[in-house]
């Protein structure tokens, strides 16, 4: 039987007169997100869009790699028959036969986008039913509880069939291209890869910025991140990662600011430098991975006070998520392992003992006078180099 891949999305299907132009942009991240699989055909109609592989056994692998693209709700292998009673029972047989073992509770549902075609949509799946129960010994109709549901969609062109636990949930979101660009402060921890995971999951690209302090930091967490930013790469196709020379940028807080700031000051130039390649790269916000009270940088004072040197939003789809709850995140997206392999930050280098938790602005301003501040954040500019990330498969 040809079987064909249906992909179903969601919520481009809301967006009115854009929809033409979203829909584009899904079948464009689609094709390019299999390019090294195969030349796929694809059409589109009636909110699904078929997906004909050249190659019958790169089919699974397909499947799999479209259950990461952004805007697809669910992914689903489908036998292809004639849109006639006759050849649909003996499909939904031959295409469900391995998933309808003796002893299963199975129901046919149908569907019929085809009003022109002869029976409702019950009357086709009471017919199929009956036939599959009939030549399967042992089967057990449960329209309740099923273990095993044969679906059966009679579309303009043909009929499809295929076993809804079969079926790949997909990412859901919005495709990427349709949100602008946004900058991700990428560090080699936990919270950030997820940070940038949900907002390029709402149709963001996303470019990625690590603060890299050789030879405090060693050649491995410089990889890590690179690491990282393949995984993410996954879901947005390709990754453009900065890596900035930081080192010089601490040595010179260590200096000359007071102990208790220094974290503080770390991310203001984090946060300046990142806005500087932000708007380099037309790219509208900046994206963290912080959340309220997660650590002494990350009170709403110390916020505030990271927040006042940039002038583009800053997003923090992190803010109000517990440990707990990005960790899970971070599995879910494939993340968690490298980010716990143990190579140190740049952070965790140069840590105070005590730092500020209720910093106040002024203070903080007046500590980072004595630093050229303007001079060190070019010479990191000019230091950077930038690595095109592509998906680690
Ligand atoms: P993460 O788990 O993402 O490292 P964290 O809990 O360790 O976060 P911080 O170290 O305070 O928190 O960093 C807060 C945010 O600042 C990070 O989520 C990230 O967006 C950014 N950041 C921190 N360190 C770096 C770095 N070396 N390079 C780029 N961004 C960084
Ligand atoms: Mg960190």
């Amino acid at each position: 039987m040809k079987e064909i891949i249906l992909v179903k999305y969601g919520e481009i299907i809301l967006k009115g007169g854009n929809r033409p132009k979203f829909e584009k942009l899904l079948m464009d991240n689609i094709r390019n997100a299999v390019r090294n699989i195969d030349n796929i055909k694809m059409n589109i109609a009636q909110a699904t869009i078929y997906i004909t592989p050249q190659n019958d056994d790169k089919i699974d692998l397909i499947c799999e790699r479209l259950s990461l693209v952004f805007g697809i709700v669910s992914v689903t292998k489908a036998g292809v028959c004639e849109k006639d009673m006759e050849a649909i029972r003996t499909g939904a047989l031959e295409y469900c036969k391995n998933a309808l073992m003796p002893g299963k509770k199975f129901k046919v549902e149908a569907k019929r986008a085809d009003k022109h075609f002869p029976l409702t949509s019950v009357e086709i799946s009471m017919d199929v039913g009956g036939y599959l129960d009939d030549k399967i010994e042992g089967l057990v109709c449960d329209v309740h509880n099923p273990e095993v549901t044969v679906k059966i969609e009679i579309r303009d062109y043909a009929a499809y069939i295929y076993c809804e636990q079969n079926k790949l949930s997909g990412q859901g979101g919005m495709p990427i291209g349709t949100g602008s660009k946004a900058t991700l402060l990428l560090s080699g921890g936990i919270d950030s890869p997820v940070a940038g995971h949900m907002i390029a999951k709402r149709g963001v690209e996303i470019d990625a910025v690590n603060f890299f302090s050789f030879p405090y930091t060693s050649e491995r967490a410089k990889e890590k991140v690179i690491d990282l930013a393949s995984i993410l790469a996954k879901y947005t196709s390709k990754i453009n990662l900065y890596i900035v020379p930081f080192t010089e940028i601490q040595l010179a807080i260590r200096d000359n600011c007071p102990e208790e700031h220094m974290t503080l000051i770390m991310r203001r130039f984090m946060m300046k430098i990142s806005e500087r390649i932000a708007k380099q790269n037309k790219a509208m916000a900046l994206i963290t991975g912080e959340s309220v009270g997660q650590v002494a940088s990350q009170t709403l004072a110390a916020l505030n006070v990271t927040n006042s040197v940039v002038s583009i939003p800053v997003l923090r789809p992190l803010i109000g998520m517990d440990k707990k709850e990005i960790v899970e995140r971070s599995r879910e997206i494939d993340t968690f392992n490298t980010s716990i392999l143990p190579y140190e930050d740049c952070c965790t280098v140069f840590t105070p003992k005590h730092p500020t938790t209720n910093p106040k602005l002024v203070n903080i301003e007046k500590s980072e006078a004595k630093l050229d501040v303007e001079e060190l954040i070019e010479k990191a500019l000019a230091g950077i180099e930038t690595i095109t990330v592509y998906p680690k498969m």
